[in-house]
């Protein structure tokens, strides 16, 4: 492997968990790869003797040994920890708060047994705990067993071939496994799970040195209620229906004589998602959208916005994008916004094509305790004849309504009454030619500062980036050859199974996992971290050296999947100002840095994320009931999402949150949680309370070419192949 390409032109890191080359020999094991199962730790030297053999009677006899054991009558939990999952006592200490980081790395201890003991985890979603937790090490997991298991009543457990056929997986030259699906029902209803056995070497007892297969990771998941079927394909509505439909429609629509059981605030893809899941299990929703179109909230967004994520990634549940659509979605065509946008009219082409229910033009000015359980939801609506207020009282309130409380975050600097410019943030910017002839300086080097100063320079606007701290960036091909495996023009798996086998990583293993493909995928985008390097715009190696994985989990922010952008640095076409600190005042004409540069500025664009400050529901909520809210966003440390896709406090409060692909999983989840409530089949939440390393890897040929090198690495990417 060549030198660390993150390395900044004076060697230092502007945040905690850049490590440079000697501290890695220092502390040779990442506390995020600590607790992997490498074949060594599993006392197997050989991998080949490993890698070739059957895996179809190995995963039976596992799943009827687990049948076996989690079957009511003859439960033994001591024989399932025992018998089919590793045993292990290893703790991660991969999300540790930032007071226990090492003063010398910047990076979490490395865990005691971490040299010599591999991680054991049981993820569940839902189908035994009614939460989504992750159980890490031989006692926790068995604490849950313990607590759970006898009251799920676990039965008709089989192997499900279906999604694919037990396999031997090597996700690194070192790491392999034997991954099966299975399903099984419990008293609420049918999950689907999936294992990974790795082969490890008896120690003791008669049968010293045979090598066996235990589970490293179990992941457990509900995917359906029983008595409620799923109102789709052979359930859909079998009689013609003759008499006008946009009639019956807009009586439904209309909510005259009733209340819906659940009140949708926001009409983005969270809110739109969790409504069409909802409808599919028959639960009446309706959908409160303050815009006038439903999609306003991309149409209105900057001009140059385009979704950076893959297509493949970004599917609606039940209505995936067409073929003919590009790789990354642009959010609205230029120059005739109100008229097109891709992803604005997809929204409501959405709405139309599964007939949900939308008020537009509707704003919730409060939701506050109701009659009994319910929540009063007042809405003010507005049209030809004025202001309507309607209060709808609702069992269910799910709050859509955006990103971490989308409110944007502009820096407090003095002298702003001095500027005689014009000061905006990027929430509030339209399009580059709105700036032409001035001198622009956009303040911030993450995703919105590239799209908008990409922009500017293509409309030959004079712009410069300011960047204060460095960002990380990984290439828009490197991303896609990250997510190849599971999505992918040519991936074996629907975007189903892809989303299941995607949920059944837990994060603290993930850690380690990214921390191997951070540094496989900083090799293939080494000459535009150098180059970006070069120009003085500074990289690093994303939330604790893992990339940008936990950087989306932690942040959602810092990051910028550079689907062009870094190029017009490199090429000395997009200015970069950095390593002057921070902004000290505003001037007259522009900008003053803290080591005394200025620059000059007509328009100064803040492309600085969002405001954190208040929770993210005070505009919804009295302060009585925001206090009894989880905060939303940010792992605990299960490496669980805190808050959202479940209910955030108060019963009947829900939040929905995230991109594209992290709504379309767990809008599933949001659904089947209100429809067991509503149906009364929902039990207790098992709740948490409220609310490189020394592994060697075989680098990569530098003499391959850039096609090979990316076939290389989606072949090593390509986890479940
Ligand atoms: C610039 C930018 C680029 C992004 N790029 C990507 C990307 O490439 N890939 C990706 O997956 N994600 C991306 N995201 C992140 C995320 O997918 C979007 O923020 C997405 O819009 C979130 O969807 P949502 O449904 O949660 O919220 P939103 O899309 O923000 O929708 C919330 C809706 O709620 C409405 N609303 C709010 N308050 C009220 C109220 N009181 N009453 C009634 N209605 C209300 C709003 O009008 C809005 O329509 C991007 C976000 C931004 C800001």
């Amino acid at each position: 492997m060549s030198p660390d390409p993150y390395k900044t032109s004076d060697g230092k890191r502007d945040k905690p968990g850049c490590i440079s080359p000697v501290t890695m020999t220092d502390q040779p094991i990442h506390p995020g790869e600590a607790g992997l199962p490498t074949l060594s730790k599993l006392g197997i030297s050989s991998k080949s003797l490993v890698e070739s053999v059957d895996p179809l009677p190995i995963a039976e006899q596992w799943l009827s040994s687990f049948a076996a054991s989690t079957a009511k009558a003859s439960l033994n939990i001591p024989s399932l920890v025992s018998d089919l999952l590793l045993p292990s006592t290893f703790e991660s200490t991969f999300l540790c708060p930032d007071s226990d980081l090492s003063p010398n790395t910047g990076l979490p201890p490395v865990p005691k047994t971490g040299d010599r003991e591999p991680s054991v985890y049981w993820r569940d979603v839902l189908a035994l705990t009614w939460d989504f937790r992750t159980f890490e090490g031989t006692k926790k997991i068995q604490k849950f067993l313990e607590d759970r298991l006898a009251g799920a009543n676990i039965r008709n457990v089989k192997l499900d071939q279906a999604d694919g056929p037990p396999a031997i997986a090597s996700l690194f030259p070192d790491i392999l496994w034997l991954q099966l699906f299975f399903t099984f029902d419990t008293d609420v209803g049918g999950c689907t799970a999936i294992a990974r056995l790795v082969p490890v070497v008896d120690k003791e007892g008669p049968g010293a040195g045979n090598i066996k297969w235990k589970a490293h990771t179990v992941f457990t998941r509900l995917e359906s209620l029983h008595d409620v079927p799923e109102l789709l394909g052979p359930l859909r509505k079998q009689e013609p229906f003759h008499g006008p439909w946009d009639e019956a429609r807009a009586e439904e629509i209309a909510f005259k004589e009733r209340d819906p059981t659940v009140l949708i605030i926001g009409a983005g893809q969270g809110g739109l998602m969790t409504a069409a899941n909802l409808k599919v299990l028959g639960v009446d929703s309706l959908i409160i959208e303050k815009t006038e179109r439903v999609g306003d909230n991309w149409r209105k967004r900057y001009e140059a916005l385009c979704l950076h994520d893959p297509v493949w990634y970004d599917h609606f549940p039940f209505i995936p994008f067409p073929k003919t659509w590009p790789i990354y979605t642009p959010a609205r065509k230029a120059r005739f916004p109100s008229m097109s946008s891709f992803l604005g009219n997809w929204l409501e082409s959405y709405v139309d094509a599964l007939d949900l229910n939308v008020w537009t033009s509707s704003t919730v000015t409060k939701v506050e305790r109701g009659q009994g359980d319910r929540w009063a939801v007042t809405v003010v609506s507005s049209g030809p004849g004025g202001d309507r207020t309607r209060v709808f009282n609702v069992n269910h309130v799910v709050f859509a309504s955006g990103w971490i409380g989308m409110k944007s975050y502009v820096p407090d600097i003095p002298g702003r009454d001095k500027f005689r410019g014009q000061v905006l943030h990027s929430f509030e910017h339209n399009r580059a030619t709105d700036h032409s002839g001035k001198k622009v300086v956009v303040v911030g080097a993450c995703t919105a500062a590239f799209d908008i100063s990409v922009d500017y320079v293509d409309k030959g606007v004079d712009v410069t980036m300011y960047q204060r701290k460095s960002s990380y960036i990984i290439s828009g091909q490197g991303l896609r050859a990250l997510l190849a495996g599971l999505y992918s023009e040519n991936t074996p798996f629907s975007t189903e199974v892809a989303d299941r086998l995607n949920l059944s990583m837990p994060n603290l293993f993930m850690a380690g996992v990214n921390h191997r493909s951070r540094q496989m995928l900083a090799e293939l985008d080494k000459d535009i971290i150098e180059g970006l390097e070069k120009k003085g715009f500074h990289v690093n190696t994303g939330y604790r050296d893992t990339g940008i994985l936990f950087q989306v989990w932690q942040t959602g922010g810092g990051y910028y999947i550079d689907v062009g952008g870094s190029k017009y640095i490199i090429d000395g076409r997009l200015k970069v100002k950095g390593d002057c600190g921070a902004i000290k005042e505003y001037t007259e004409k522009g900008l003053r840095f803290e080591d005394g540069s200025e620059l000059d500025a007509d328009v100064v664009v803040f492309c600085t994320g969002l405001d954190k400050k208040k929770h993210p529901l005070s505009d919804f909520l009295a302060e009585d009931v925001i206090t009894q809210c989880s905060p939303l966003w940010g792992l605990d440390d299960e490496g669980e999402l805190k808050g959202v896709h479940r209910e955030v406090g108060p019963r009947g409060l829900w939040s929905m949150m995230g991109n594209l692909a992290v709504c379309r999983m767990n809008s599933k989840h949001v659904a089947l949680q209100i429809k067991a409530m509503e149906k009364g089949s929902f039990g207790t939440r098992y709740s948490k309370g409220t609310g490189t390393g020394g592994l060697k890897r075989k680098s990569m040929d530098e003499d391959v070419s850039e096609a090979e090198k990316i076939r290389q690495l989606e072949e090593r990417m390509a986890l479940f192949d």
